[in-house]
């Protein structure tokens, strides 16, 4: 039976770290502040809206919500964006996506100041990313890193399988695979007999957005598998993309859902915001 990934536990450790070091930057006069842009009314990001503002409470990082109608045009949220990228009491900017259709959220993550993109998708953080140089990590694959490595698990020279090429998760994880020395596939719609690929995973990462779409004949015995997506199964419930039940007794770990991605993304959303304030300082 595989051994539990437990996000939930190790992101509160990361967030009590963090907690102290937002109390040390408060004694200097410091107070980390993010602002969150949503566009339209999406219920699913209302809700990942509602946790991150849960978690800048707890660590007492400022919050401050933008909720335009989804009549915006883009010449207004841009005017937002270099609005709070000039504002020097905010640190991090983020926007929510999705965003409606006709806009463009690739000109509005470009929009935003480098150094306050906290979720790690203007152009800049991205190409730094593949460079290896020091950027902010897209949360959700920076999470995914943070939790192998809390339970010692090597990620050089593993074969690792990621499903899903999103440039939100699938791409920047394929790249923090890649930077840890991994030898990385990427798989996709298009990809002929996925299961050939899945199964020679030493380390097999779904974000796809289906829910249990890998089943237990698509994973090799003993692998580390980690399941990004987030979806409502037949019974109402939250489930992952991976098939849990019958997965956890071949993998050797696995990430349950809830309570094993998800709050690692929130976690590194977080540090992020922490380092650009100390950044910021510099
Ligand atoms: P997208 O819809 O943007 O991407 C889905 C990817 O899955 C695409 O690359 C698509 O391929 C691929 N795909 C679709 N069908 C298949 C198939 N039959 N075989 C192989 N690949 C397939 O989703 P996201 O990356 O934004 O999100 C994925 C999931 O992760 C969602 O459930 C989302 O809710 C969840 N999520 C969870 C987060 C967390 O914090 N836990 C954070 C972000 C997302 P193609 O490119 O060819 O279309």
């Amino acid at each position: 039976m595989a051994e539990i990934l437990d996000g939930k536990a190790i992101s509160q450790k990361i967030k009590e770290g963090l907690k102290k070091e937002v109390e040390e930057l408060k004694q200097n006069g410091v107070i980390p502040k993010l602002a969150v842009i949503m566009v339209g009314e999406d219920s699913s990001s209302k809700i990942y809206v509602r946790n991150k503002s849960i978690a800048c409470d707890q660590i007492g990082i400022e919050y401050e919500e933008y909720l335009l109608n989804e009549n915006t045009t883009m010449k207004e949220l841009l005017e937002l964006i270099y609005k709070l990228n000039k504002d020097d009491s905010i640190n991090g900017i983020l926007l929510q996506s999705p965003i409606p259709r006709g806009l463009d959220i690739n000109e509005a993550f470009k929009a935003i100041d480098p150094k306050k993109d906290v979720d790690g998708f203007n152009p800049v953080n991205v190409g730094k990313l593949c460079l290896g140089q020091d950027s902010f990590v897209s949360c959700t694959p920076f999470g995914i890193i943070k939790l192998l490595e809390e339970y010692g698990i090597n990620i050089e020279g593993k074969e690792a399988v990621v499903v899903g090429r999103s440039n939100i998760v699938g791409k920047p994880m394929m790249q923090c695979l890649l930077n840890k020395n991994a030898t990385v596939t990427i798989c996709h719609s298009k990809t002929i007999k996925l299961e050939r690929a899945t199964k020679k995973a030493d380390i097999l990462v779904v974000a796809v957005g289906k829910p249990k779409f890998i089943t237990s004949e698509m994973v090799k015995e003993g692998a580390i598998v980690v399941d990004v997506g987030i979806n409502r199964g037949e019974d109402g419930k939250i489930c992952g993309d991976v098939d849990f039940e019958e997965v956890s007794k071949i993998a050797s770990y696995i990430t349950p859902v809830p309570g094993g991605v998800g709050p690692m993304t929130i976690a590194m959303l977080m540090h992020n915001i922490v380092k650009a304030t100390k950044q910021q300082l510099k």
